[in-house]
């Protein structure tokens, strides 16, 4: 066998392995290092359905951050893949964008089945997603993942960041994420919030929930305006390729809500990172 012919099956083995559906079908945490996630057994897989959390090997896990958002050996500076070398990262400061005919965002989202994990540097709240196409954006759909927590939100506008914010992650099929930001101001206990936090499991951990449904359609506001800009995932290793919306229009959470987030996280952000002549679009 030549080279060549050696070569070619060795490329489509590498292909299969790089394209393997397991992480985004897996809806491995998008927002983290999909490592972070390895050594954590995954209950809403569904070899691991149910029951995990009565397994002696859950009680045995622990917390262990690969990344900080306070400075030093672990903080931003030093976060590894594109963090610190891209030119479209995120999060962003928006001071301006431009009124353009965007193809309106058509949500699908339906109550489901959902797993809450507690991964140390974000509460994840993994949404059980059996194959959805929730999102539309013009003709291309979009599954949700999962919806995670942010204090205080991350993208700004006009220099100010909300108080707190919730990432809504989807991925396409060809496994490009498009992250909505939805803002949240102080206001009204949030019924679907109080839900969720009643179910924190301890750090490290994750717990699938059972005969409780969530639909994220509850956790957006009313009014559906956007900007929309081109970025990255706002934690390692930060890749590049992310479609932002972030939602004008806030939730509301109480104080009580937010100081309960508070005590597990806080200071969840990420700087602010350049723009870098990125277009930034509203629609018209
Ligand atoms: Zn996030």
């Amino acid at each position: 066998m030549s080279r060549f012919a050696i070569g070619i099956p060795l490329l489509v083995v590498l292909i299969l392995l790089i394209a393997s559906p397991t992480y985004a079908a897996g809806g491995a945490c998008a927002l983290d290092d999909p490592i972070q996630h390895s050594h954590l057994s995954d209950p809403a897989s569904p070899q691991h359905h149910g029951h995990q959390m009565d397994m002696p090997s859950a009680a045995t896990q622990k917390c262990d951050p690969k990344f900080s958002y306070d400075a030093g050996q672990q903080g931003p500076s030093q976060w590894e893949g594109v963090c610190n070398s891209g030119q479209m990262q995120a999060p962003v400061d928006i001071q301006t964008a431009e009124k353009l005919s965007l193809a309106p965002m058509v949500f699908g989202y339906q109550p489901s089945d959902f797993a809450i994990l507690n991964d140390c540097n974000h509460y994840q709240l993994k949404v059980k997603f059996p194959n959805n196409y929730w999102l539309r954006i013009g003709k291309k759909p979009y599954f949700l993942t999962e919806i995670n927590f942010h204090e205080p939100g991350e993208n700004a506008v006009k220099g100010q960041r909300p108080v707190m914010s919730l990432h809504l992650v989807h991925l396409s099929p060809e496994s490009t994420f498009l992250v909505i930001e939805v803002p949240v101001i102080v206001g009204k206990e949030n019924p679907v919030i109080k839900a969720l936090w009643e179910h924190i499991p301890e750090a490290g951990k994750q717990q699938q929930m059972e005969g409780l449904k969530l639909n994220a359609a509850d956790l957006l506001p009313a009014d559906r305006g956007y900007y929309r800009f081109p970025g990255s995932l706002t934690n390692p290793l930060c890749n590049e390729g992310v479609t932002w919306f972030l939602m004008k229009k806030p939730i509301e959470m109480s104080e009580a809500q937010i100081a309960e987030y508070k005590k597990y996280y806080h200071n969840t952000a990420r700087p602010l990172q350049p723009l870098n002549n990125r277009p930034v679009a509203e629609p018209k």
